[in-house]
């Protein structure tokens, strides 16, 4: 039976349609193979699921963490929001979450910030209204835990959590929907009433 999948982790296409390859049980774990239905991927994707409930674990090529093909996007960016990602699923969280600290600093140098710390380049987006106001504290937690995942004598080394690390790259990840995925929606919407 055909699934549509979140996003296939090869190509990175959303709500993409997979076809089944093969299936695989035991009592911890079922594993499934997938074929990716995108006519210029057709890779395939193994999705592993608890035995006993059901629930999602794992995906192999870690690529959950891929940016959508379709959006515009360096590929520093879209390399490093992939490595943040891959460092998540392999449980190594510090470097998640370094990983997103420079993400973050990469966007803003993007946007044209040419201050090289990352409390006055926050600063500097604010100011030039690049960076929301309500982002504000979003982009302070990145940077803040960031930092303490980067120092081996920072007493916070207990909040480099899993469920930390997550949240720090959704964080990222609704930064980069600010930064270029939204102002790109409204163009090609403008592109689309004009050409009409
Ligand atoms: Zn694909």
């Amino acid at each position: 039976m055909s699934e549509v999948v979140d996003k296939c982790p090869n190509c990175g296409t959303a709500h993409v349609m997979t076809n089944p390859e093969w299936n695989g049980s035991s009592f911890l774990e079922n594993w499934k193979i997938l074929r990716c239905n995108n006519q210029e991927c057709r890779k395939l994707m193994l999705r592993v699921h608890d035995g006993r409930t059901g629930v999602f674990v794992r995906m192999f090529p870690n690529g959950h963490y891929e940016i959508d093909s379709a959006i515009n996007i360096s590929q520093p960016i879209r390399d490093e929001f992939h490595e943040a990602g891959t460092c998540l699923d392999a449980g190594s969280y510090k470097a998640s979450m370094m990983m997103s600290r420079r993400v973050l600093q990469r966007c803003l140098k993007e946007q044209g910030c040419t201050k090289r710390n990352l409390v006055d380049a926050i600063d500097w987006a604010i100011k030039k209204n690049i960076l929301r106001k309500a982002f504000h504290p979003v982009a302070e937690e990145i940077r803040e835990y960031g930092n303490l995942s980067a120092h081996p004598d920072d007493e916070q080394l207990q909040n480099a959590t899993k469920e930390s690390a997550e949240k720090i790259l959704s964080f990222l990840r609704l930064l980069i929907h600010e930064f270029y995925e939204v102002p790109q929606n409204a163009e090609h919407l403008k592109t689309q009433r004009e050409s009409a």
